[in-house]
């Protein structure tokens, strides 16, 4: 049941059943005074209870499992894994409307042909003719034909598709479930690159579970060599799960599946209603589904025949849940492929460093996608030295000229700036107050649109004021960000459109699809925006790629910093020249000897890769350590340190040899909304190790007197130091 508490309960059986209890049903059970929903994870003959004590589950409320045990076992497996109270697990991975006690939403049975079906020679049924008949019913039609569309056909309809069913030529499914399918036209597939074909053979060709490294620069083919495993998975009957960081700027990801494949497809994502995400679930888990496309959670979907499993931009923090059971999906997609015995694709452009020691060592097999498809050759970057060359309002001589060069030539251009609002800081030059947040240990952005001073951190706003608060002064915006940048752009070039693109921009739904429209019907030439650019859009006629500030995290102090900023330059940096326009990159920066920059610009991020992972070996980061994370929080910074300092005396109490304890320290934006932070850091050489020590830990940290004064979690595998 989703209660806040760690641990499973016993109870006895009901004292009347029908049919067999299996797990993964919903019962109901006495609960301290009430009853609850709860979910029958095991059985045992001999509880560690007295028998008297036990009470008896009430009711049981599905003839069938909602979850096929391997999620659950999954799901058990990641409670434990992440130290997590088993029943918000289940809250996080399962659909509201089944921890309320609904069914699953199956809808009315329809039928379609199977692969085979349509490929096959209906001159087989030349002698059945109700089979023949129902055959090119099915044929005609292009989306699944329900009873009453049968019964037009023929009366006896009934045998005649069972007929068909057993030559594997006809598939069942439930219309409702779904919405229907999209009939967009056919696709007709390129031919592979020798370097496509071998690795799709190579996936095609694995028996079990075994987890592929595809590493392939932007506009390489990698969804095209998921297209052609998920073809031959298809063709076996099976269903294809397919994670992406972020369904909503994706749409044309969904188009190409449905354009390629006429099937069922079910999303999973975080915008869907209760009612839709019931009814995705259901058709993954009746089959009806036969690809699976969704964010984060949707690793939780249940497949009733599973056949691959393929996590795209397997490097996106937003795998990563960061706040209540904070697991990563890329890492729980590695545990399920292996339970259920399929192949598991986890692509990249600029694959996390786990994931590329995780192939050097062996562990994955590494396929590599060196070149683009098209005859553009690779962006050519170059650094303009911003000590040389001063900006004006954040866009330097060398940037402007090149972006009127590629304009003039027909091309469009890409303006990168990851900070939006208009400046980042709002001061007065007077006194040299800094309008800061009073809830965070942050400044306040100014949104000169909105009238608005902003934290990014909290969300409060405020109107801007007239004056420095202190000395009356004027104020004066200083940096830029991309609402300034936009002004900038379009005072430079006045007689050119520019699409924005930002959270701020692309609040109402459906925006940013049209601003991307525009840009895809060139009538917009001009392209700018933060961080979401770089999210997997293609942009065939971009040529120029500008970095506004290359510095922007150069020197962060987490240890994934350099990593990160290496994955947004590659990036967006893949974004220029796709097709037969060549690319060309600028990055402004004023540090042009970094050897970050450097190493990134000269070799490449293979490259960069090989050097931080040697950096992170001396360091003792992971993935040459395995860390987890104790934060606390409260309204005072008392407590957070009275806690966390005993939580660090028992790790040192308790820890094996090997296992460091780090910290306490504050957190390095101590105050945020309002609440002090702290943390403490657990770094053990093996995950093995950590895991031995965490729930003996955990359970101490429970009876710590100071928890009930502070908000504390545990971060296992954490992704931000913060
Ligand atoms: P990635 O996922 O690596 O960015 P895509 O699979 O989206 O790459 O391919 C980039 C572009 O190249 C797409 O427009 C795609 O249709 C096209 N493409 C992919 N494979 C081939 C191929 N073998 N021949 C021609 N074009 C291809
Ligand atoms: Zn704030």
């Amino acid at each position: 049941m989703a209660a806040p508490v760690m641990g499973v309960f016993d109870y006895l059986v009901p004292v009347a059943v029908e049919g067999p209890l299996l797990v993964g049903q919903r019962v109901r059970v006495p609960f301290g005074r009430g009853t609850r929903m709860g979910w029958l994870v095991g059985a045992k003959a001999v509880s560690e209870l007295p028998e008297q004590r036990l009470r008896r589950v009430l009711s049981v409320l599905d003839a069938q499992p909602l979850m096929p045990p391997d999620l659950l076992r999954m799901l058990v497996w990641a409670a434990r894994y992440y130290q997590h109270p088993l029943g918000e697990v289940l809250s996080a991975a399962l659909p509201k409307a089944l921890r309320e006690g609904h069914a699953l939403a199956r809808g009315e049975p329809c039928w379609a042909l199977s692969a085979e079906g349509r490929s096959a020679d209906p001159g087989a049924l030349r002698r059945a003719p109700a089979q023949l008949g129902i055959y090119l019913k099915l044929r005609a039609s292009s989306a699944p034909v329900t009873a009453a569309d049968l019964d037009a056909v023929s009366s006896g309809w009934r045998r005649a598709v069972a007929a068909l069913a057993a030559r594997g030529w006809v598939t069942v499914s439930h219309a409702a479930a779904l919405p229907p399918v999209a009939d967009i036209g056919p696709d007709e597939p390129p031919v592979l690159t020798a370097d496509q074909a071998q690795a799709v053979a190579q996936i095609n060709a694995a028996r079990g579970f075994r987890c592929f490294l595809l590493d392939g620069v932007t506009g390489s083919g990698k969804t095209e060599v998921y297209l052609r495993c998920i073809e031959q998975v298809l063709a076996a009957g099976r269903q294809s799960l397919v994670l992406v960081p972020e369904i909503g700027l994706t749409p044309q990801l969904l188009e190409r599946f449905q354009r390629r494949f006429p099937v069922p497809i079910a999303l999973l994502h975080s915008g869907l209603s209760d009612g839709e995400r019931l009814r995705a679930f259901t058709a993954a888990s009746d089959g009806t589904a036969a690809i699976i496309i969704g964010t984060r959670s949707a690793i939780f979907a249940p497949l009733l025949r599973p056949g691959l499993i393929v996590a795209d931009e397997e490097h996106d923090p937003s795998y990563k849940q960061q706040e209540g059971w904070r697991y990563s999906a890329r890492d729980l997609a590695v545990w399920r492929a292996r339970e259920l015995g399929v192949p598991l694709v986890l692509g990249s452009a600029t694959p996390s460093l786990e994931s590329v020691e995780n192939a050097r060592s062996g562990r994955y097999t590494r396929l590599v996608l060196p070149s683009r498809t098209g005859a553009a050759g690779q962006p050519r970057v170059s650094l303009i030295d911003l000590r040389q060359h001063a900006a004006r309002e954040g866009l330097t001589q060398p940037l402007l000229a090149a972006i009127r060069r590629h304009l003039d030539a027909g091309g469009q251009v890409l303006i990168y700036l990851n900070r939006r609002g208009y400046a980042p800081v709002l001061m007065c030059p007077a006194c040299g107050q800094v309008l800061e947040c009073p809830r965070c240990d942050a400044r306040m952005v100014l949104h000169q649109q909105r009238g608005q001073l902003a934290c990014h951190h909290c969300g409060s706003e405020r109107p801007v004021p007239a004056q420095c608060p202190d000395c009356a002064g004027e104020l004066k915006p200083v940096g830029q960000g991309t609402e300034r940048l936009e002004r900038a752009l379009a005072a430079a070039f006045p007689d050119q459109q520019i699409e924005r693109i930002d959270r701020d921009t692309t609040r109402r739904r459906g925006e940013i699809e049209r601003r991307l429209n525009r840009v895809r019907r060139e009538e917009a030439r001009i392209l700018m925006g933060t961080q979401m650019l770089t999210k997997g859009h293609d942009f065939p006629r971009v040529t120029l790629v500008g970095i506004i500030d290359a510095d922007q995290g150069l020197f962060g102090s987490d240890f994934r910093s350099a990593e990160r900023l290496a994955q947004s330059f590659v990036q967006v940096a893949g974004r220029a020249g796709r097709a037969e326009h060549p690319g060309e990159v600028y990055l402004q920066t004023l540090f042009p000897e970094h050897p970050l920059l450097r190493v990134l610009i000269s070799k490449g991020y293979a490259q960069f890769a090989t050097l931080a992972l040697d950096e992170r070996r001396q360091a003792g980061w992971p993935p040459f350590t395995c860390l987890a994370l104790l934060r606390a929080e409260a309204s005072e910074r008392a407590p957070v340190s009275a806690f966390l300092q005993a939580a660090a005396a028992l790790a040192r109490d308790q820890a094996p040899a090997g296992l460091n304890v780090l910290g306490p320290a504050s957190a390095p934006m101590e105050r945020r909304a309002g609440r002090y932070r702290g943390q403490l850091l657990l770094q053990a050489a093996s995950r093995r190790e950590l895991q031995l020590f965490l729930p003996g830990w955990r359970a101490a940290l429970a009876e710590v007197e100071t928890r009930r004064r502070v908000r504390w979690s545990l971060d296992v595998d954490p992704v931000d130091l913060f």
